[in-house]
């Protein structure tokens, strides 16, 4: 019995990868770090902390200190922004799942390894009264983050489910890695550049091109 969906956020309910993506790949060219854009793709959910030091530990063989840790972060969220403004662009197709969540009465919340201090006004304003704060798993609650189960066991506890109450909808495989051994049902949308089989391969139960495409699916994948 299906009682919530917890969803993932870039990628997902923002068409933001793309940004995320060419935000880091800038930032770690000017920090003498050689990427290709598809790392963060392939790198996505993982904390900000663990992407640099992956990326360094390839490049220089060792990790970064925590004054490069700080600046590098600064200006990836700084270059980010950038890109994103005015704001974010809502993923299409993502309301339309929310809406049959919600019609359909299950909990629903966001589980991310994001930590913009504006994140809740901006999905307020863009899917009013559908998400609770107090619900949300961001990178401030975490300590592992993403692949590590953590972040979805957390955002069951909060809701008091167990995994077998619960779907996940993600894009990264990375996220499917941690829905999945968090024991969660896990759907993925391949919204990015990624081969679908990434995904399959990391552990998704489902797949879907985009969320529309899910939400045209919703009640026959989940039989209501
Ligand atoms: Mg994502």
């Amino acid at each position: 019995m299906i009682k919530a969906v917890l969803f993932d956020m870039d990628g997902v309910l923002y068409d933001s990868m793309a940004s995320h993506a060419r935000a880091w790949k800038e930032t770690m060219a000017s920090f003498g770090v050689p990427s290709e854009l598809e790392d963060f793709y392939l790198l996505e959910g993982r904390t900000g902390v663990s992407t640099i030091n992956l990326l360094f530990q390839r490049t220089f063989g060792h990790e970064a200190t925590g004054d490069e840790l700080q600046l590098i972060y600064k200006e990836k969220s700084r270059l980010f922004e950038q890109l994103e403004y005015p704001e974010s662009r809502p993923m299409p197709g993502a309301w339309a799942v929310l809406q049959k969540v919600r019609d359909l009465g299950l909990q629903r919340t966001i589980v991310t390894g994001s930590g913009q201090t504006s994140l809740f006004e901006k999905i307020e304003k863009h899917y009013p009264d559908v998400f609770d704060k107090a619900l949300m798993v961001t990178a401030f609650d975490v300590q592992f983050g993403k692949p590590h189960p953590e972040p979805y066991l957390m955002g069951l506890k909060k809701l008091h489910l167990k995994p077998e109450e619960a779907i996940v909808v993600e894009n990264a495989p990375l996220g499917v890695e941690s829905a999945r051994s968090a024991g969660i049902f896990t759907v993925a949308v391949n919204t990015g550049p990624l081969p679908d089989q990434i995904l399959l391969t990391a552990g998704a139960n489902a797949l879907y091109p985009t969320m529309q495409a899910l939400a045209d699916d919703f009640e026959t994948l989940f039989g209501m």
